[in-house]
């Protein structure tokens, strides 16, 4: 595709970069089909190629109004075009850099706003998040259905493992998985430990920056990144990986390099922090003849796993957590449309409710035609998210294994 940038943007580390991914595409709409928001609306301007098309008219300088946001607005960054455009387009980068503009140029409404700061504010702290999410199940009979289905009672964790071994990892606790759900990595600190892993929490540590980088308050969102570089840097020497529980964060933090390239005092640590960083599932095959040799029997029922899109289409992971079950003698199967998102997408099912619940809608009756006992996925957004919609437990595919080691 031609471009034509104009001068506000020409020039500059992300006028280059849209250009280079604008150029890149050539316009075939393949990924139209696989986009879960032109399934649903039927609009080329709710698909990946007609987004495209609304971010290189803001970037070469049209007019950018309402109705370009909305469109912005309404996709999940599920990045399922990438994994089906034959041209390798990044478009998840493109529509970083084109929303970046668009949320820079067009005035949202008061209650939009109130929102979006609202979700900034308190959803990556966690000193705000854990009392305020407690105080909300206190009252949650009093509460909207829609309220109700964000506060899930919260399993309790466990203990904590207190071996010490030779091999260390850092596990990230992030933002509002410690409060939400706390034994993922209770769950994955025991079962590393039963194979003679040791994970280690960096106390100041947080949200990964996704959150607030995909609200568009990007600078804050760097700022996050930093404060987990500065958090993780000490231990780097004395850890062999990064260990994200959630594949949401690992999408991201995967990135720091990337999105910190231009950030001098940065860089070079992002980069280290990003080759370091591993999801759970790249790690645990690597005990999967022992898990397999301790377990086979032990768990029954068919279970369905259920892909989060920063998995398979943001880290391009796909098979390696049906693998490990599989090891363990589990009947897992992936239902049908395992590729399109759940409508979770981090605060998406805030933002764009009826959107969010149609694909939850369409992807539990997916799952729950498979006849499985039991979902599990890898990633907290989308557990909690299908979890209301259904009394099929939903878990992370970590806290399974760890209940059959516990058996
Ligand atoms: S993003 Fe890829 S699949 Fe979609 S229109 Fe462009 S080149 Fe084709
Ligand atoms: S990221 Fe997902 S929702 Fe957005 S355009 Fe691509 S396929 Fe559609």
């Amino acid at each position: 595709m031609q471009t034509n940038l104009a001068d506000f943007i020409k020039g500059t580390p992300d006028g280059d970069e849209a250009d280079s991914i604008l150029r890149a595409c050539v316009h075939c709409g393949f990924c139209t089909a696989t986009c879960p928001t032109y399934q649903i609306l039927g609009d080329e301007l709710d698909g990946p190629r007609g987004r495209i098309y609304l971010i290189k008219q803001v970037l070469e300088g049209a007019p950018v109004t309402r109705k370009t946001q909305l469109h912005l607005d309404r996709c999940l960054t599920c990045r399922n075009c990438e994994s089906t455009c034959p041209s390798g387009v990044k478009y998840g980068r493109l529509a970083d850099i084109g929303r970046k503009v668009v949320e820079q140029r067009v005035r949202r409404p008061l209650g939009e706003r109130l929102t979006r700061a609202l979700l900034k504010e308190a959803l990556p702290r966690a000193w705000i998040f854990k009392p305020a999410f407690k105080a909300g199940q206190l009252v949650r009979p009093l509460l909207s259905p829609a309220l109700q289905d964000k506060l899930p009672p919260t399993p309790a964790p466990g203990r904590w493992p207190t071996r010490t071994h030779a091999r260390k990892m850092l596990v990230l606790d992030g933002c509002v998985q410690p409060a939400m759900a706390p034994n993922i990595n209770a769950a994955s600190a025991r079962v590393l430990d039963a194979f003679g892993v040791q994970l280690i929490r960096a106390p100041k540590a947080g949200c990964c920056g996704a959150l607030r980088y995909h609200l568009n308050d990007q600078e804050a969102g760097l700022d996050d990144m930093r404060r987990n570089i500065d958090a993780w840097w000490p231990l780097l020497d004395q850890v062999e990986a990064i260990v994200m529980t959630a594949s949401g964060c690992g999408v991201t933090v995967k990135e720091y390099g990337h999105l910190l390239a231009h950030d001098g005092a940065y860089a070079a640590k992002a980069k280290r922090v990003s080759e370091m960083t591993l999801d759970l599932c790249e790690l645990v095959p690597q005990f999967e003849a022992e898990l397999g040799a301790r377990l086979q029997g032990k768990i029954a029922g068919r279970v369905a796993y259920h892909p989060p899109c920063t998995l398979q289409h943001g880290q391009q992971i796909r098979g390696k957590v049906e693998g490990v079950l599989r090891a363990a003698g589990v009947d897992v199967v992936l239902c049908a449309d395992s590729h399109l998102c759940c409508g979770s997408a981090g605060t998406y099912s805030v933002l764009q409710s009826a959107l969010s619940h149609e694909l939850r809608e369409r992807k539990l009756q997916n799952l729950e035609a498979t006849g499985a006992r039991e979902i599990v996925s890898a990633n907290i957004g989308c557990l909690t998210h299908l979890q209301a919609g259904t009394e099929t437990p939903v878990t992370h595919w970590i806290e399974l294994i760890d209940r059959a080691l516990a058996a």
